[in-house]
């Protein structure tokens, strides 16, 4: 065996912190941002970015800073900016009263714009956006000087006010930073660090026409609050030099480590805020909070805890490297721990009908049942138990194939905690032939399900008491894509020609056990046998419950694992 097994913690941004405060670097302060762009809702790729900042500043005893990079005023929404926070403390982390906003910075950003320009390092230029693109020129092509690169700082000083003040167009005018067109890193042919545009900002309303880029921005809010180590994803590698030239050029006191690391991808997701928006936009799904979407409020809605996301993003450690992880993964970790929070009831989601022909007619018998078989602190309940009951449709087989141990015609099987019944007739609808309604009779020195006698049965079966279990909608999940990387655009498809056509199915007439009727919204349960489900927060009422299924009880992941052990 030549692996090597490097477990995280540590992980390389850990140990760069590590290193800096050995060293008293920024005299031994942590302090790090999650710095969302407010155009969307959070998706669990955020999730990773969300705990990796805040538990650095954590471990560390640093402090974390949430801050809006809200430049851009076409796309965003005061909407976007609640369920952020929301979402922050869902998965519970705390900003303390550091809740900051790019456009809180307009006015010192501008400021220091009219700076590099008094330093000769920035120009305004007149070119078109065509223009500046072909000027540009490509990897392979040095760019072109802008013919307005030489002019005087007091014309630039005249122009960039007169911007500001709204005398020109759209498109009319840049600002640009000087750095060199014929850098190998196209982010430093002259980048744009201003634009004019006449929109109406979420927070400063009309009052700026002129909006600093993403990348001006974004170095200096961190050097104006401190920050110490600015970790993004990879993508901004090659923006690290004009991150660096910024503040270098402005002298700020304070100037942060970019570090870079790998973003979240997950197996048959999607992770771009854009391209959810456009799921949302187009139907395809019932919202950003649907059940089946990647993002924050669907995964709550769904009924994934915030626990079982942090220990994906723990396990999945930190990298430098794009990699994409197994959804498996995910929902691995949601499993294991549900296993451990969920109490366990009984639900039937497809109903047969199951008459015990020697039970009393009209009595009524409440069994207990553990809430969890492995924790007696989560208590017991009473579950009734009647002569007309409803199993799993899939239980029963009127020509059991082998490895079948379920119930079928003579066959004696376990109802769960309550008595042994055996099979004895049926009913089938005279039309369809379709098998309706099951006789059966139950051994009364069963109670309990366990036989005096030690007589063994291959199977155990959940079930509801007709009269006493309440209906339910419930709806069950696949993933939304069929395709294991739907974002790969390789094959020039369209990303929704993805789209899994079975990623709902929703089952009207499901049967649950009566202690289910003061659910809370939310609340999450083992259904026996089936999985975990939760209220839905949303359409389920007190009249008529729904549940969705957060996760099957199969467990997928270790069987994958037992098989990447054994090839290993
Ligand atoms: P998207 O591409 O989904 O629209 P974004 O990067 O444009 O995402 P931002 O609002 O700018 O969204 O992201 C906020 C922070 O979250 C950034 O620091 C970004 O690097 C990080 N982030 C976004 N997506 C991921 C991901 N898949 N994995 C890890 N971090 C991510
Ligand atoms: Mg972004």
């Amino acid at each position: 065996m030549t692996t090597v097994d490097i477990k995280p913690p540590p992980n390389f941004i850990r140990n760069i912190i590590s290193e800096d405060l050995k060293a008293n670097k920024n005299d031994g302060r942590v302090v790090t941002r999650f710095p969302p762009e407010p155009n969307g809702y959070l998706h669990i790729g955020h999730a990773k970015s969300i705990c990796l900042n805040f538990g650095l500043a954590a471990e560390n005893n640093g402090i974390c800073n949430l801050r809006f990079d809200d430049t851009n005023p076409t796309k965003e929404e005061v909407e976007y900016v609640e369920s952020i926070k929301e979402d922050v403390r869902w998965l519970g982390f705390d900003w303390g009263d550091r809740l900051f906003y790019a456009s809180d910075y307009f006015e010192q950003l501008y400021d220091y714009a009219v700076q590099l320009i008094k330093l000769g390092k920035a120009y305004v230029c007149s070119l078109s956006a065509d223009e500046i693109r072909e000027y540009r020129g490509t990897l392979t092509e040095p760019g072109k000087d802008s013919p307005y690169r030489t002019r005087s700082v007091e014309e630039n000083l005249d122009l960039f006010e007169r911007m500001r003040a709204g005398e020109f167009e759209d498109g009319a005018h840049v600002l640009r930073a000087k750095i060199d067109m014929a850098s190998a890193n196209l982010n430093m042919r002259d980048p744009t660090i201003y634009r004019i545009r006449h929109e109406f900002h979420h927070r400063t309303g009309d009052k700026w026409c002129i909006y600093p880029m993403y990348d001006y921005t974004h170095c200096l809010s961190d050097a104006i609050e401190g920050i110490t180590h600015s970790i993004c994803t990879l993508e901004f590698e090659d923006h690290r030099p004009l991150y660096d030239w910024v503040l270098d050029t402005l002298k700020t006191p304070c100037h942060p480590q970019q570090i870079e690391f790998a973003r979240l991808n997950l197996t048959y997701t999607i992770m771009s805020k854009r391209k959810l928006l456009e799921l949302v936009e187009g139907g395809h799904v019932s919202g950003w909070d649907d059940p089946r979407m990647p993002t924050l409020v669907g995964m709550r809605r769904r009924g994934y805890t915030p626990e079982s996301i942090r220990n994906l993003c723990e396990r999945v450690g930190v990298a430098k490297r794009d990699s994409v992880v197994d959804i498996a993964l995910l929902e691995y970790c949601v499993r294991e721990d549900l296993n451990r929070r969920a109490p366990r009831v009984m639900a039937v989601l497809r109903p047969l009908r199951v008459v015990i022909d020697n039970y009393p007619e009209g009595q009524t018998e409440e069994l207990e049942f553990p809430n969890h078989p492995e924790d007696p602190d989560m208590g017991s309940r009473k579950v009734p138990f009647s002569r007309v009951l409803y199993i799993e449709r899939d239980d029963f087989r009127e020509d059991p194939p082998k490895k079948f141990f379920r119930l079928a015609p003579g066959r004696e099987v376990r109802l769960r905690y309550a008595y042994y019944i055996t099979c004895v007739g049926m009913e089938k609808d005279e039309k369809t032939g379709e098998v309706v309604e099951l006789h059966c009779t139950y051994d009364p020195q069963t109670r309990g399900g366990w036989a005096p006698d030690g007589r063994k049965v291959k199977a155990t079966l959940h079930w509801v008491s007709a009269a006493d279990s309440l209906e339910a909608e419930v709806r069950l999940y696949d993933h939304l894509f069929a395709k294991l990387n739907p974002g790969e655009e390789k094959d020039g498809a369209d990303f929704k020609t993805h789209l899994n056509p079975n990623s709902l199915e929703t089952l009207k007439s499901c049967r649950v056990e009566p202690s289910l009727a003061d659910a809370a919204p939310g609340g999450r349960y083992q259904f026996e046998r089936l999985g975990y489900f939760c209220v839905d927060s949303v359409d389920s009422t007190k009249e008529a419950l729904v549940f969705n299924r957060t996760v099957s009880l199969r467990d997928t992941w270790a069987k994958i694992e037992k098989a990447q052990k054994q090839k290993a």
